[in-house]
């Protein structure tokens, strides 16, 4: 038996040693928890972040979730700290759709991210109003267009549904589709309505950029960065769309 067994099997032997081991490795436990929790957003925070690293929060935030492994946070402290002022890091322009919640597929707090949230995370005046609050009068310096797998509107605008008021919004979906369908001939299948998602999500950031002078020169001066990604509603990951 080596020095280390020998130790090991005398501490097992011992309910008081075993006592004290379980108190150390709970308040090592306690001590990593209190060191990983996530603090509130602040002014000072806000101005210091840069776009890319704002999209790496995001990224990483994405991979705890997917994984299990969310970080502590006490919401409760959240609503108090914010309840004097908010600096939200970024503006997620997603959809309706209640498997795609922004602050648990990031793994963000109260305070952290503003939310623009509408069928097929489509583009129109108001929406556009609400992203240049966002970064123009608020200071956030990340736009995200986030679209989702299996996506009800996508899935709508693809087999032609006419109906009351959601006709309008599907028709904002019609340009995505004309892409898409140069390479698929069905456009209804799983595959070719996924890729819809995806053209959809690309149109959506073009349009920001060709609709909003503000948020273009923005862009262009490196104080904001607008970027898009796809939800996975089966796996909970975010794919981030390189360059877009
Ligand atoms: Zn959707």
């Amino acid at each position: 038996m080596n020095e280390l067994a020998f130790i090991k099997s005398r501490v097992k032997s011992c309910t008081f040693c075993d006592t004290i081991l379980i108190a150390k490795d709970l308040i090592l436990i306690w001590i990593k928890f209190r060191d990983e929790k996530m603090e509130t957003q602040t002014k000072e925070n806000q101005s210091k972040l840069t776009p890319q690293e704002i999209k790496q929060l995001l990224i990483e935030g994405n991979q705890r979730f997917a994984s299990g492994k969310m970080m502590e946070r006490d919401l409760l402290e959240q609503v108090k700290v914010t309840s004097v002022g908010q600096y939200p890091h970024t503006i997620v322009l997603g959809c309706i759709d209640s498997r795609a919640t922004t602050e648990q597929i990031f793994d963000q707090g109260i305070g952290d991210v503003f939310n623009a949230r509408v069928a097929g995370n489509i583009v129109n005046e108001d929406v556009l109003g609400s992203l240049e609050y966002a970064c123009k009068v608020a200071g956030s310096k990340l736009v995200m267009v986030l679209g989702h797998t299996k996506c009800g509107a996508v899935t709508s605008a693809c087999h032609g549904v006419k109906l009351g008021h959601i006709s309008n919004l599907l028709a904002k979906i019609n340009p995505a589709i004309e892409k898409a369908k140069l390479n698929f001939k069905d456009i209804t299948t799983p595959e070719a309505v996924n890729e819809v998602g995806k053209e959809n999500v690309l149109n959506s950031m073009k349009e920001i950029r060709e609709r909003s002078p503000i948020l273009y020169a923005l862009e262009r001066k490196g104080k904001i960065k607008i970027i898009g990604g796809m939800y996975d509603v089966q796996t909970g990951l975010v794919e981030f769309y390189i360059g877009a």
